[in-house]
């Protein structure tokens, strides 16, 4: 007997054929299962899908192409894990099969019946957690939160200080699930694949290595596959990841953790641009799980999340053993003389540091040796053809190189324009920085005589395979006096031997347009002010020095004090103020075209087309504007944003203006996104 099946395929991303595909089988299969069906000429891997609802006619199987293979080996994906797809297609605006497909290993969409049972005999059997190794007594902080974590259905955000042992609060609280039930599930997702290595040998040295696996996309396709299985078949007890292992298929799934919960990486920024912090409390709610969100700083969302109650707030102010946080100094850059890089205070107390063996973190938000090369003579700057940015100077390549589309060319040796010979570096990157250190502090010695040891650690430094750890392991070994370094030296290690830190030049954030500037930079500030002091016995004296044009902005008040909550507060009142988020709630539409006219003139339709759909009189619609960096790799960029202040209003609206969308037509448009909640506008 022929059975009708609904199948979901991984179809581009406005395709008008969203859900499922019908197909008819032999045998009755259950949704969930993983299939191979024909597609055109291909045959490509799907899910079967639940039945859609309400009484569709139903088509007639003769007219259907048969299923192909069946995986069977698999059990099918949960019903859980389809409604979170559901979910996340319908709210950011995807194909179902885009994202149901795009949650999939890449290699498990490749594979035959035959091959799956090869791999399936490779996994093997974990046992469960036996024995956990020895951990800390917990301090009272991190015994009342997790003793709320026990008792009450959350969701948490555990606002705790750099260094005040969230970890050990997220490491019990599996513990604690894993001894109500040995067979649960839990997610630990962090933000960056950096961050990943350190946090999964923490896990495996308390649960043992056998019951965690990593999931991000800086593995290797079939290891992917193999952590993905381990988790599916229920025998990973640890699943640590990036944003994508929201979408980890968990049959047992007990804890979700989001370990800074505030970093923007946890926002996708193509495809299906979802927020995998969001979609984790939404997944946790759906599977009666527990989830935890952590940070030192956290986004103004969960903050005020919390203070409407919606969210539990679990504080840790204090630091464990080490006490004190750094001092925040500030240097008033308009009492230093003109084009100072290092205040005559910071370099003094650099060289104080290096002179004790102590080491210093520096901090620069722009890699390269400096983002402009210019003519002296005439007015040439080292544009991009391609992009409307300037190409970054790279000294130790002597590469002019774009940042927005990779276009790299040798330094010329002349001005192009007017064959000047001196042509020179302005402003100054991480590169350029290391340089004028190694100058600065030529004369400074360490305790045992020797020079001063600097090292840079940005994007660049660490491009090669293995570089990041080799350079970690040299800043833990103590092999480096000064680190260099963009944000990524501020994220998240656990650096004990760094006595000051300093921003050279954070102001830029200050005056940007983007609202959520300050928001970051704080962030930013107060996870590089944690780097420092984390030894007890250095704690005391540590420093974190901040040079500004703009001692008096408030943002540096609240700084002083590591006053997050004050400075949160400020925030909230003026983003109330402003209706902006979150009190008000955002999409934007961007188009991308050959012509920021024709990009212009798609939004400028799509806007014409709005009223009158559900949801539109709720619905501010501003006027199409290019995006900052208006041209990149010769496509023009436009957008339009969207607001309002009913989360439903702007969703009803959406999902009425996309079939709109798509069937509008403008010559020369190359492509068009929605994107919801977005982090950058
Ligand atoms: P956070 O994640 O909040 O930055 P960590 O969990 O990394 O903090 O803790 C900072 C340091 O304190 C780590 O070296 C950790 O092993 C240690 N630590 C955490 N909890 C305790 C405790 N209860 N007793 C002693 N040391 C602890
Ligand atoms: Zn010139
Ligand atoms: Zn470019």
């Amino acid at each position: 007997m022929a059975h009708l099946v609904h199948v979901v395929v991984a179809t581009p991303a406005h395709s008008t054929v969203g859900g499922p595909l019908s197909y008819w089988s032999e045998a009755s299969l259950p949704a969930g299962a993983l299939v191979r069906v024909p597609l055109g000429r291909r045959e490509v891997c799907g899910v079967v899908w639940d039945p859609p609802e309400g009484e569709a006619a139903q088509p007639d199987p003769a007219q259907l192409r048969p299923v192909g293979a069946v995986l069977d080996g698999l059990p099918p994906l949960s019903a859980t894990w389809r409604q979170l797809v559901t979910f996340a297609a319908g709210y950011y605006q995807r194909s179902l099969g885009e994202v149901a497909l795009a949650a999939l290993p890449p290699q498990l969409r490749e594979l035959d019946a035959a091959q799956l049972a090869r791999r399936l005999q490779r996994t093997p059997v974990a046992p469960e957690v036996a024995t956990v190794a020895a951990a800390p007594e917990l301090t009272d902080d991190q015994s009342r939160a997790l003793a709320a974590i026990a008792a009450e259905p959350g969701p948490f955000l555990l606002f705790g200080a750099t260094g005040s042992g969230k970890t050990e609060v997220y490491q019990r609280a599996v513990q604690a699930l894993l001894e109500r039930d040995p067979q649960a599930q839990a997610l630990v997702l962090v933000p960056e694949i950096n961050l990943t290595p350190q946090l999964q040998a923490r896990f495996e040295d308390r649960f043992g290595t056998s019951a965690v696996v990593a999931l991000h996309s800086g593995m290797t396709n079939p290891q992917r596959l193999k952590s993905w299985i381990a988790a599916h078949l229920g025998r990973a007890r640890i699943v640590l990841g990036t944003r994508m292992a929201v979408f980890a298929s968990l049959p047992r799934l007990g804890l979700i953790v989001v370990d800074e919960e505030h970093d923007p990486s946890y926002k996708q920024h193509e495809g299906a641009r979802y927020s995998a912090r969001d979609l984790a409390v939404y997944r946790a709610r759906t599977e009666g799980a527990k989830v935890v969100l952590g940070s030192a700083t956290p986004s103004l969302e969960s903050w005020q999340a919390c203070e409407r109650g919606r969210y539990r707030c679990l504080e840790m102010p204090k630091r464990i053993g080490a006490g004190e946080l750094p001092r925040v100094r500030l240097v008033n850059m308009n009492n230093q003389p003109r084009g100072t890089v290092f205040s005559a205070p910071l370099l003094a107390a650099l060289s104080e540091r290096v002179a004790r063996g102590e080491q210093a973190l520096v901090f620069l938000n722009r890699r390269g040796y400096a983002p402009v090369l210019a003519c002296n003579a005439c007015d040439w700057k080292s544009e991009c053809s391609h992009c409307s940015a300037y190409r970054v100077f790279h000294k130790v390549d002597r590469t002019l190189r774009c940042h927005h589309c990779g276009f790299t060319e040798r330094v010329p040796r002349a001005c192009p324009h007017c064959g000047n010979v001196d042509i020179a570096p302005l402003g100054r990157g991480t590169e350029r920085l290391e340089e004028q250190l190694g100058e600065l502090l030529a004369e400074v010695r360490r305790p045992d005589g020797e020079p001063v040891r600097i090292a840079r650690m940005d994007a660049d430094s660490t491009r090669l395979k293995g570089a990041l750890e080799h350079q970690l392991a040299q800043v833990h070994a103590g092999e480096v006096d000064v680190l260099v370094g963009t944000q990524m030296v501020t994220k998240g290690h656990d650096f004990r031997r760094i006595t000051l830190v300093a921003a050279v030049n954070p102001d830029g954030a200050l005056y940007s347009s983007d609202f959520r500037a300050p928001e970051r930079l704080f962030g930013l500030l107060m996870q590089a002010a944690g780097r420092g002091g984390r030894d007890a016995a250095r704690a005391a004296a540590s420093e974190m020095w901040v040079q500004t044009f703009s001692p008096e902005h408030p943002l540096f008040a609240a700084l002083k004090k590591h006053d997050y909550a004050a400075f949160a507060g400020q925030q909230l009142n003026e983003r109330r103020q402003a209706a902006m988020p979150p009190f008000a709630y955002q999409a934007l539409l961007r188009a991308d075209a050959r012509t920021q006219e024709i990009a212009q003139a798609f939004l400028q339709a799509a806007a014409e087309a709005a009223p009158g759909l559900d949801g539109s009189g709720h619905v501010v619609l501003y006027a199409p504007v290019p995006l900052t960096v208006q041209r990149v790799a010769n496509v023009e960029r436009a957008q339009l944003l969207l607001e309002s202040g009913s989360r439903p209003a702007l969703q009803a609206f959406l999902a009425a203006w996309q079939p709109v969308l798509q069937g509008l037509r403008v010559r020369g448009l190359i492509r068009w996104a929605i994107d919801v909640d977005p982090l950058l506008i």
